[in-house]
């Protein structure tokens, strides 16, 4: 059976909100556009550039800030390192203008349509670029978004993005269940080994804790910010009060001195439960203000893994960099065998493909971590999938705010029930499959009404008007 061959630094990239298949791949497609026109040696020919944005993309591109995201990519800023805070002036100062800096090079005109009315075919996440260069030359190039900030360009060699051989090959949970078995060891030492095919072990590490590191910076400034969140729905920030609230006056200055005191709470239930809430909503206030987060696998979902790992750390004994680094790793072979049998594009699988996957991810992780077998792991994955079968898509006003920022908070908490029934039960007994939850994610997700594949065209999105304060 052919293999695609998906690293954990696929799965968990650093990016900017607020979503990654609308957000970061739109972005990415731009930078890739950018570097045809170099290697062709058309970008000082250049004078204009139209960007046309298809299906989802255009019914929830404006709340998504495709078009943003697009003409930055455009600038030739990269997702990874640019400063947020200096994109609202920048898009201001181009869409006024409808002019930007091609690579940051040359002065171009630019437009961007929304084709509120067509779909190409491939994926419901179409853009093309057209370019007009000098000597009656132009070009274009169509990609596909199709989730989590994976891109891929029309008529591109796919096999060129799977030639790497790994160790372990794995396709299905039941692959990766047959190499643990088969040489002894944990989900988390099979990826590794799996990653030790792309870089050294020393690189994986220290990428994954800048992953980490990434994850904490968006959850503490989430965390300490106020206001209400961009986009017209005047939805009020809940992290900051929250965390207030909780806290209880106890005095930090720093991620680590509020770490401190979070653990100085003790370990009541509701105490519990409360913060692991907060630090999905921190996240995803932060993902719905344009700030830089990671995909876990995907934008919309980027609080549900950090909120787990980080009630693992502080409430669970976990505050060791080494088990970080295994946490990770385990969640991304699960989203990665998602990605490859399903989906994790909630344009092509609605949310149960977001919030579901990323709920799995981090059940799987957080049994691992807590002492669960392989198969404990792989079940916990499966019973947190299973609870979010049907799950649609509906973002008010395509923005994602509502019901996005509180369903990572039920992702999350969904994860830890599903670890905890795991660690409880023996798989022998299990009735269902990673692997048929998988297929049966996927036979629903090409059952489900396309109104509810991120389009904003259905569920809340269609009750409840933006500009409305009725959030
Ligand atoms: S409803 Fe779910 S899948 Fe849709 S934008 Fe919100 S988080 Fe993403």
């Amino acid at each position: 059976m052919p293999h695609e061959a998906i690293s954990v630094f696929d799965m968990f990239k650093i990016g900017v909100g607020p979503s990654s298949s609308h957000t970061l791949g739109p972005w990415r497609a731009a930078l890739r556009f950018i570097d045809t026109l170099n290697e062709r040696n058309l970008t000082q020919q250049t004078f204009s550039i139209t960007v046309l944005l298809y299906g989802s993309l255009a019914k929830t591109g404006k709340g998504h800030g495709t078009d943003i995201a697009v003409l930055m990519g455009l600038c030739g800023e990269d997702p990874v390192t640019v400063d947020v805070s200096s994109i609202a002036g920048k898009v201001q100062h181009i869409q006024s203008e409808n002019k930007l800096k091609l690579n940051n090079e040359k002065w171009i005109d630019v437009e961007v349509e929304f084709m509120y009315d067509e779909t190409l075919p491939f994926h419901p996440n179409g853009l093309s670029f057209l370019a007009n260069c000098e000597n009656d030359i132009q070009i274009s190039e169509t990609f596909y978004s199709i989730g989590g900030g994976f891109v891929v360009k029309e008529g591109e060699d796919k096999s060129k993005t799977s030639s790497i051989d790994l160790p372990f090959p794995i396709n299905t949970s039941e692959d990766l269940l047959h190499w643990c078995m088969k040489t002894g060891l944990s989900i988390n030492e099979v990826v590794m080994e799996n990653e030790n095919a792309w870089r050294n072990e020393t690189e994986t590490k220290t990428g994954l804790l800048t992953i980490w590191q990434t994850m904490k910076e968006c959850m503490y400034r989430g965390c300490h910010s106020k206001g209400e969140l961009p986009g017209g729905l005047h939805v009020r920030r809940r992290a900051f009060d929250l965390n207030k609230k909780l806290i209880n006056q106890q005095s930090y200055n720093d991620y680590n001195s509020w770490k401190d005191a979070i653990k100085n709470g003790g370990n009541n239930f509701k105490y519990i439960l409360d913060w692991v809430s907060c630090f999905a909503l921190a996240i995803n206030e932060e993902n719905a203000s344009f700030g830089r987060v990671v995909t876990a696998p995907t934008n919309g979902a980027a609080g549900v893994i950090p909120a787990v790992l980080q009630y693992f750390i502080l409430f669970c004994d976990g505050d060791d960099e080494d088990k970080v680094i295994r946490f990770l790793l385990t969640a991304s072979e699960v989203g990665s065998i998602f990605k490859k049998e399903a989906t994790i594009s909630a344009a092509m699988g609605g949310c149960q493909a977001e919030i579901g996957v990323s709920s799995s991810m981090a059940a799987a992780a957080l049994t691992e971590s807590l002492g669960g077998t392989q198969r404990q792991a792989l079940m916990a994955a499966e019973i947190a999938m299973e609870h979010h079968l049907g799950m649609t898509c509906d973002p008010i006003g395509g923005l994602v705010q509502v019901p996005c920022i509180e369903r990572n908070t039920m992702g999350a908490i969904k994860a830890i029930t599903a670890s905890q029934l795991a660690l409880q039960s023996s798989p022998d007994y299990a009735r269902v499959s990673l692997d048929k939850v998988i297929k049966t994610m996927w036979d629903t997700a090409k059952d489900m009404n396309f109104k509810y594949k991120e389009t904003a065209e259905g569920g809340l999105a269609l009750h409840i008007p933006l500009g409305l304060k009725e959030c």
